[in-house]
C-alpha cells in the first residue's frame, strides 16, 4: 500500500542517491580545474533567455533540472574561486566550507537558538573568532551575514549604549527623537559604504557620520579628528562612536589602532573597528603587528567570508561589553519563551542580532578550522601580503607600469602609463585594459581613483593565487596597453 499524502522526499532514494553522486563527483572535477577554465565569460542570449521562464507549474525532475543548471549556471559564476579573480574584495570559498553548507542543509537546524548540537558550534566559532582577536571572556559576538550587518548590528549596540550613557534614556523604548543633542560617528573619508547605511537605518541620517580627512597613506588623520570632536561639541552636537578601519577598500590603509583607542578614552567616545578587510590579519604571523591594538577595540567587525574564504555568507560581530551587546537586541515574546527542559531549554541566539531565524553558517568555517587549522589561515593571508609586495615589485620594475598607492597589506594600486598620455586619456586605456582582461578570461580586477589618478585595483584575497599569475597579469598589461597605444586607442 502507498501513503496518500505528498512530502518533498525522493520518492526513489537510491535514484536520489546516484544523482547525488554524480553532483558531488562533477562538483570535484569543477574546483579541481577551475584555473584550466576562464575567470569569467559574458552570457550567450540563450543562457540569459533560459532564467526568464515563468513560474514552474509542474515539476520536471531533479535530474532535469542538474542538466539544466549544468549547462545554463556552473560555466557563468562571477569568477572569485578563480586564482586571478582579484577584484573588489571577497574571499576564494574552499571545498570543505561547500560541503559545509551542503551538510548544514541536510541538517536543516534553525540557529534563532535551541538546545542542539549546531547551536554549540555556533557559539563556539564565535569563541574562536573572539579569541582570533584577542578580546576578552565575556564579549559577546555572533555570526551574520557578512561584514555589513556585523557593522550595523556594532553601530547599534554603540548608539545604544551612549544614548543611555549621555542622555540617561532607554533609546530602544524612546527612540531618536529623544535625543537631546544629535549623534555624531567618525570614521576617515576612506570608511565602506555600508557605514553610511547604517547611521541611516539607525535613524540617525547620513550627516552623523563625519568623515575625517585621511593622511597621503589614507589613514585616518587623527589631529583632524580632535579637531572635528571639538567643533562638533561646540555647535551642539554630540560626539559618541569612532569607526576606525582595519583595511580600507581603496588601498588596504589600516588606522593607528592604539591612537585612536587613547583619544576615545580621552573623550569618551565608543571605538568600533571595521575589520572586514584587516582584523583576520591579527592571526597572521609575519603581519600581524599591523593590526596591533585591535584587542582593545568596543566592537569589531570581522568577514569569515573575505580573508578565511568561507563560501558566501558569513560575517562576524564582537563586542568586548556582552551584556550591553545582549540587551540591545533581546526581546522575548512568548511563542520564543525558554522552557526548563528540551529543545527551547538553551540561551537564544536570536537576542544578539535583528534576525530571528539563522542559517547554519558556523559549520563551513568550523570544519575548515578545524581541518586546516589558524596557523594555516595565517599562513595563506601572509602569502597574499606577500605576493601584493611582489606585484608591486613588478611594477616598480617595469617603465610602463607606476604604482599609484603604497601596499599595506594585499591591494596593489597600479596603471599602465607609458609616458605622454593625461589623466583622462590614462583611465580609458586603463579601463580599456580592465575590460579586455576579464573579456577575455585572464584575470578580473577592479579599478578605482585614488588621489585623482585612475588606476587598476587588484585585492589578493585568493588562496588559488600564484606568482606567476601575478607575471602574467603585468606581462597581459603590458601586451594591452602597448598594443591599445600602438593603435591609437587613447
Ligand atoms: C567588505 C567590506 C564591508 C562589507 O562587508 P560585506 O561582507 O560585503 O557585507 C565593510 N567594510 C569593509 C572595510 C569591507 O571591506
Amino acid at each position: 500500500m502507498t501513503n496518500r499524502e505528498e512530502t518533498l522526499d525522493p520518492k526513489d532514494w537510491e535514484a536520489f542517491r546516484s544523482l547525488s553522486h554524480r553532483i558531488v563527483d562533477e562538483a570535484t572535477d569543477y574546483l579541481r580545474d577551475v584555473r584550466d577554465r576562464p575567470v569569467w565569460q559574458s552570457m550567450p542570449e540563450d543562457v540569459r533567455q533560459a532564467f526568464t521562464e515563468p513560474l514552474p507549474v509542474e515539476g520536471e525532475g531533479l535530474a532535469s533540472v542538474y542538466a539544466e543548471l549544468t549547462a545554463n549556471l556552473m560555466a557563468y559564476p562571477m569568477g572569485n574561486i578563480h586564482p586571478r579573480f582579484w577584484m573588489w574584495y571577497m574571499g576564494s570559498s574552499n571545498a570543505t566550507g561547500a560541503l559545509g553548507d551542503y551538510l548544514a542543509a541536510v541538517i536543516g537546524s534553525n540557529l534563532g537558538g535551541g538546545d542542539h548540537a549546531a547551536a554549540l558550534v555556533d557559539n563556539q566559532v564565535v569563541g574562536w573568532c573572539r579569541q582570533m582577536m584577542g578580546l576578552p571572556e565575556g564579549s559577546s559576538g555572533t555570526l551574520t551575514s557578512g561584514g555589513s550587518m556585523a557593522n550595523i548590528i556594532a553601530l547599534t549596540v554603540a548608539r545604544n549604549v551612549m544614548a543611555g550613557a549621555l542622555f540617561g534614556i532607554d533609546l530602544r523604548e524612546e527612540g531618536v527623537a529623544a535625543l537631546a543633542a544629535p549623534l555624531r560617528f567618525y570614521a576617515s573619508d576612506q570608511v565602506h559604504s555600508c557605514h553610511q547605511k547604517g547611521v541611516e537605518l539607525l535613524g540617525l541620517g547620513n550627516k552623523a557620520l563625519h568623515r575625517v580627512a585621511s593622511k597621503p597613506d589614507f589613514t585616518i588623520d587623527i589631529h583632524a579628528l580632535a579637531r572635528a570632536i571639538v567643533e562638533d561639541r561646540a555647535a551642539g552636537f554630540t560626539p559618541a562612536c569612532v569607526i576606525a578601519t582595519a583595511g580600507t577598500v581603496n588601498t588596504g590603509a589600516i588606522d593607528d589602532l592604539k591612537a585612536l583607542r587613547e583619544l576615545c578614552d580621552r573623550e569618551g567616545l565608543w571605538l568600533h573597528v571595521d575589520g572586514c578587510i584587516g582584523a583576520l590579519i591579527a592571526i597572521a604571523p609575519e603581519n600581524r603587528h599591523l593590526v596591533a591594538g585591535i584587542e582593545k577595540a568596543d566592537s569589531i567587525a570581522l568577514d569569515p567570508h573575505k580573508w578565511l574564504h568561507a563560501p558566501f555568507e558569513v560575517g562576524c560581530v564582537l563586542v568586548r561589553d556582552g551584556t550591553a551587546h545582549h540587551s540591545t537586541f533581546a526581546l522575548t515574546p512568548e511563542y520564543l519563551e525558554a522552557t526548563p527542559r528540551g529543545i527551547a531549554s538553551a540561551h537564544w541566539l536570536h537576542e544578539y542580532g535583528p534576525q530571528t531565524s539563522r542559517g547554519f553558517r558556523a559549520l563551513k568555517v568550523w570544519m575548515a578550522l578545524k581541518e586546516h587549522g589558524v596557523g594555516k589561515f595565517g599562513r595563506l593571508i601572509d602569502q597574499n601580503i606577500a605576493q601584493a609586495h611582489y606585484l608591486a615589485g613588478l611594477v616598480e620594475a617595469d617603465d610602463r607600469l607606476e604604482l599609484v598607492a603604497p601596499v599595506t597589506v594585499n591591494i596593489v594600486c597600479f596603471r599602465y602609463n607609458p609616458g605622454d598620455l593625461d589623466e583622462a586619456q590614462l583611465k580609458k586605456l586603463n579601463t580599456e585594459i580592465m575590460l579586455r582582461l576579464q573579456e577575455a578570461g585572464t584575470a578580473a580586477l577592479s579599478d578605482t581613483t585614488i588621489g585623482r589618478r585612475h588606476c587598476l585595483r587588484p585585492a589578493i584575497t585568493n588562496h588559488r593565487t600564484r606568482y606567476e599569475d601575478l607575471d602574467l597579469l603585468t606581462a597581459e598589461t603590458c601586451r594591452l596597453g602597448d598594443e591599445l597605444v600602438a593603435e591609437g586607442f587613447a
